[in-house]
C-alpha cells in the first residue's frame, strides 16, 4: 500500500460516498442502543470533509488529514465527534512531513490513533465502541506481511461482527447494559466504511 495526498484525498472522498449511502443504516444502528443520530452526524462531517479537501492543494498526507481531523471535530457533534476527530489528527501528527506512506507508518500512526481514542473516549477495547474496529485494524496493518487490501475488508467485516456480542460499558449504549448486545455499535459501522474504503482504493492501484 501506498498513501500520497492524491490517494488519501480519493480514500476520504470514498468513504464519504459510503457514508452518505449508509446514512439512514448507521442511524438505525444508533436506534436501538443509542439516540439515533449517527448517521446524521458522520453524513454531516463527510460531507464537509469532502467539500474542505477537495481541489485544495496539500503539500503532504499530515497537512490534509489534520484538515480532516479539524472538519470531524467541529462537524459531526455527538460523542463521535471528537472521537474522529483524535484519531485522524493523531494518524496526521505521526506522519508529519512525509509525501507517501507505507503499510508500516501506516501501521504506526494507526497505532497512535488507538491509543488517542483510548485516551479520549476512557475505553478500552472489548467496550463495544469504534475502538473495536480501530484496534484489530491496526494489529492487522502492524503484521509484518502479507496485508492485503481483502485482508482489510475481512478483518473489519469480522470486527464489526464481534461488536454485536458485546456489551457496552462506555458512551450512551451503556445505558442499555444487557440489552445492548445483540446490536452493531454504530461507531465501529462507520469505521468500517472509512476502511473499506481505503482498501478499495489500495486495490484499486496498481502500484499498491
Ligand atoms: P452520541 O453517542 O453522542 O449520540 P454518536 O451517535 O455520533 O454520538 O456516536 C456513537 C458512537 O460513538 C458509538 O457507537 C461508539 O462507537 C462511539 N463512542 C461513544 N462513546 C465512546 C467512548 N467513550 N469511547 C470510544 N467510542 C465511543
Ligand atoms: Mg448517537
Amino acid at each position: 500500500m501506498q498513501l500520497d495526498v492524491k490517494k488519501t484525498i480519493e480514500w476520504l472522498q470514498l468513504a464519504n460516498t459510503k457514508i452518505q449511502e449508509k446514512k439512514d443504516y448507521l442511524t438505525s444502528l444508533d436506534q436501538p442502543i443509542g439516540d439515533g443520530d449517527h448517521g446524521i452526524n458522520m453524513a454531516r462531517g463527510f460531507k464537509e470533509v469532502e467539500a474542505k479537501i477537495s481541489g485544495k492543494d496539500y503539500k503532504d498526507i499530515s497537512e490534509l488529514l489534520k484538515d480532516v481531523a479539524m472538519t470531524l471535530m467541529a462537524k459531526v457533534g455527538g460523542a463521535s465527534g471528537p472521537l474522529f476527530g483524535t484519531a485522524f489528527l493523531k494518524l496526521s501528527t505521526s506522519i508529519k512531513g512525509e509525501a507517501t506512506i507505507d503499510a508500516k507508518q501506516f501501521a504506526s500512526a494507526l497505532d497512535a490513533a488507538v491509543t488517542g481514542l483510548k485516551q479520549r473516549g476512557k475505553a478500552e477495547e472489548g467496550e463495544k465502541t469504534m475502538i473495536d474496529m480501530w484496534a484489530p485494524i491496526t494489529k492487522l496493518f502492524q503484521q509484518e506481511e502479507g496485508i492485503t487490501a481483502d485482508k482489510v475488508v475481512d478483518t473489519a467485516k469480522m470486527a464489526l461482527e464481534k461488536t454485536k456480542e458485546m456489551k457496552a460499558t462506555k458512551g450512551r449504549a451503556a445505558y442499555f447494559k444487557e440489552k445492548s448486545v445483540g446490536h452493531q455499535d454504530p461507531g465501529a459501522a462507520s469505521s468500517y466504511y472509512i476502511f473499506e474504503a481505503l482498501a478499495e482504493i489500495w486495490k484499486g492501484d496498481s502500484k499498491a
